[in-house]
């Protein structure tokens, strides 16, 4: 790392003591960021790392709430607004009894960047819950969701700051979340929240838009090599709205995607993963894997062990943080491996990924490769403003000039700081100095 980045890393380790993934998103883009700040020393003396570091607001509020036998719970739920230089903050919510600060401040640094990648007018903040929905009723959800908007309600608004879904929060959660905003204000503000089902405000492509936009990006990935995916070996990780869209299209372009995951193990399908009946399992009845192992002819479900031990061409982690270690790296490139796009987000390690760029795997990071569900949430707030609704080809084309456009935009600024090919040096770089340029532009705010 530059040592002028040293002290200010070292201050932003200090000052949020205990959040181990937060230093992690930090160290990871203070490592890409020397470069710049030799061609802009503005940016040192704007303080704007520092700046960026620390959020503009974070917000931790209880979120009590009854089970369906009456009995009490009380959970925390978290807003972080990080940056809006670029817009209203913007950035998913997270339900998982995971979820703490550290957490929620890594996944909202990480989307700082991302959403400017995106080229969208959208700054970065992220939130959530250590709420665990696993095999709660529908009813349970709602007064959760009701619970927690009560409070997240009077911190957000179509100009201020718009959540959306993210592991845990899916189209059924933000139908709660949107009627009850709509109930406590009464304001039928659309631009408030995306994700929304498509009869109430929702975009078409934006549940597709992270799995395809992952997809579109790894491809123009091979295309630098002169390969496609088609033929290609795909293992992915996950089997949620991300892992089942990434799936549906790697498959599209003529690859066999041979592996998905959830968290109690794996299965393999040689002769490819059958797309409707993993959605069928997984969406409408909120089933496991085990299920579709049991349903499917010649798939095999394995209870534990890694997801990486299955052997293939190109790997999608599409599940969770730090689920892909430098041991898993190493397996995966001694099996054959050539690329690797990431549709969750920081899925890596730090290991792992200098693993992939020493045995010069092409890399694409999740800020990068998984902004396509963003920037379809950008697209679904464009609608919205304008009262419109459009169609699913123009909506898919937009995503996909937006992918190709992300793609290209990190492998020139990876050639301009004398990195070609790396895409983590291209998306710090390319998402910071925009971000960067705007913050100085506005003052010391
Ligand atoms: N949670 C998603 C992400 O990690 C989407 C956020 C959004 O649509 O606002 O980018």
């Amino acid at each position: 790392m530059d040592s002028r980045l040293e002290g200010i890393r070292d201050t932003v380790l200090a000052r949020n003591p205990g959040e181990k993934e937060f230093h992690q998103a930090v160290i990871e883009v203070f490592e890409s960021l020397g470069p710049v700040h030799d061609r802009h020393p503005e940016f040192l003396e704007g303080a704007v790392l520092e700046r960026l570091c620390e959020p503009e607001r974070q917000i931790i509020f209880r979120v009590p709430w009854t089970d369906d036998a009456g009995r009490v719970h009380v959970n925390r739920g978290f807003r972080v607004e990080f940056n809006s230089a670029l817009g209203p903050y913007k950035g998913g919510l997270r339900f998982h009894p995971s979820v703490y600060l550290g957490i929620v401040k890594f996944l909202g640094f990480e989307q700082i960047f991302k959403n400017a990648l995106t080229g969208m007018p959208i700054g970065g903040g992220k939130g959530g819950s250590d709420f665990d929905p696993r095999g709660r009723s529908d009813a349970e959800i709602m007064r959760f969701c009701q619970s927690f908007m009560t409070e997240l309600y009077r911190h957000i608004g179509e100009y201020t700051d718009v959540p959306a879904g993210d592991i845990g929060v899916g189209g059924r959660e933000i139908g709660y979340l949107f009627g009850q905003y709509k109930r406590i204000t009464n304001r039928y503000e659309s631009g408030v929240l995306t994700g929304k089902g498509i009869s109430w405000g929702g975009s078409l492509v934006r549940p597709e838009a992270t799995g395809y936009g992952t997809v579109i990006f790894a491809q123009e990935m091979l295309k630098t090599r002169g390969q496609s995916f088609d033929g290609q070996r795909v293992v992915v990780s996950g089997s949620g709205n991300v892992a089942i869209h990434a799936i549906a299209k790697a498959q599209s372009l003529g690859a066999t995607v041979v592996a998905c995951s959830d968290s109690a193990g794996y299965v393999v399908d040689e002769a490819g993963i059958d797309v409707e009946l993993l959605r069928h399992i997984k969406e409408v009845e909120r089933g496991r894997l085990t299920e579709y192992a049991a349903r499917r002819g010649g798939a095999t479900h394995v209870t534990g062990g890694s997801v990486w031990d299955v052997n293939g061409t190109v790997a999608l982690p599409c599940a969770t943080q730090n689920e892909l270690d430098g041991d898993a790296a190493a397996k995966l490139v001694s099996n054959g491996l050539i690329a690797v796009a990431e549709g969750a987000n920081m899925p890596s390690t730090r290991e792992a990924v200098s693993v992939f760029h020493e045995a010069g795997i092409l890399f694409g990071p999740g800020k990068a490769a998984n902004a396509g569900g963003v920037a379809t949430s950008a697209l679904e707030m464009q609608q919205n403003a304008s009262r419109d609704s459009w169609s699913f080809e123009h909506t898919e084309q937009r995503l996909t000039e937006i992918m190709v456009g992300i793609h290209d935009r990190c492998a020139a600024t990876a050639d301009e700081y004398g990195a070609p090919g790396n895409y983590v040096v291209g998306a710090n770089i390319g998402g910071f100095v925009k971000v960067a340029d705007a913050m100085l532009a506005q003052g010391l705010i």
